[in-house]
């Protein structure tokens, strides 16, 4: 089988040409890093499970007229995408503090905020993504003030969505990462959530007791984190086949 051109690979996903012109087949790697890179780990199967929860977020998205880049999951580990420019941001929403919210501010892990706050971050590594405000982005020209305006609008639309599909199955949205993405039509630009919603990208904790159910599992050696991701996948219905633990077969006298 001929190869495929590889077109972008980050730190945990590969993207590669698409079949048609404006499309890329968007592949989930089982890698995880943490620390901009200076922590990393094969965990066997994240992969597969993050291109199912993408899938299952972006599906409801486009489902109740939010755009996304997502056209349909092509196997266990790819998904065709629409090819996008995209924004140099990570655009994030929080619910309760966390992470270096509370670090900066010195607010206690899970204090609620007044209402949902959306942050800037400027994509690069190099500089580990560092906090931006909005002035800067204008001033450089990464987005315009008509983009930062719907970005938010945008955001804050996934943010309820998301934080109501996750309170169905007893999971709290502390906060969460996507990246935004334009798309030319003719003079005006589309813009639409790229990128992957995923465990990797979002802080999730069981309402009930706490317990965390995303990459911060890794990023504090919280234990698995393959096993935090497929709870997840499990309460939302989404656990693909073989990754599902039926009841052994059992011998009927
Ligand atoms: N996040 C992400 N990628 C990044 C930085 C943050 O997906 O490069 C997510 C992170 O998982 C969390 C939210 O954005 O859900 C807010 O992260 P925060 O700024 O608190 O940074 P962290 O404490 O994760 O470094």
């Amino acid at each position: 089988m001929a190869r495929r051109k590889k077109f972008y690979e980050g730190k945990a996903k590969i993207l590669y040409e698409g079949p048609e012109p404006g499309t890329l087949v968007q592949y989930f790697k089982d890698e995880a890093t943490a620390g901009n890179g200076q922590k990393k780990e094969v965990f066997e199967g994240k992969g597969v499970l993050n291109n199912r929860l993408s899938e299952f977020f972006m599906q409801g998205l486009n489902q109740i007229g939010v755009p996304t880049h997502f056209i349909r999951r092509l196997n266990m580990r790819e998904q065709l995408i629409r090819q996008v420019e995209m924004i140099p941001l990570e655009v994030i929403v929080r619910n309760f503090a966390a992470g270096s919210m509370a670090q900066r501010l010195g607010l206690d892990e899970g204090a609620q905020l007044p209402r949902p706050i959306v942050e800037f971050c400027y994509k690069d590594d190099r500089l580990g993504d560092p906090l931006v405000p909005e002035e800067y982005i204008l001033a450089f020209g990464w987005a315009s003030q008509q983009d930062l305006d719907d970005i938010v609008a945008l955001a804050l639309r996934v943010n309820d969505f998301l934080s109501g599909v996750f309170h169905g199955v007893g999971i709290k949205l502390v906060d969460f990462k996507i990246e935004v993405g334009r798309i030319w039509d003719g003079e005006y630009p589309t813009l639409v959530v790229a990128d992957e919603i995923s465990p990797d990208s979002c802080r999730l904790w069981d309402i009930e007791t706490g317990r965390k159910l995303d990459k911060d599992v890794f990023r504090k050696d919280l234990g698995s984190l393959t096993e935090a991701y497929t709870e997840v996948a499990r309460r939302l219905g989404v656990l693909p086949s073989n990754v599902t633990h039926r009841p052994k077969p059992t011998l009927i006298n």
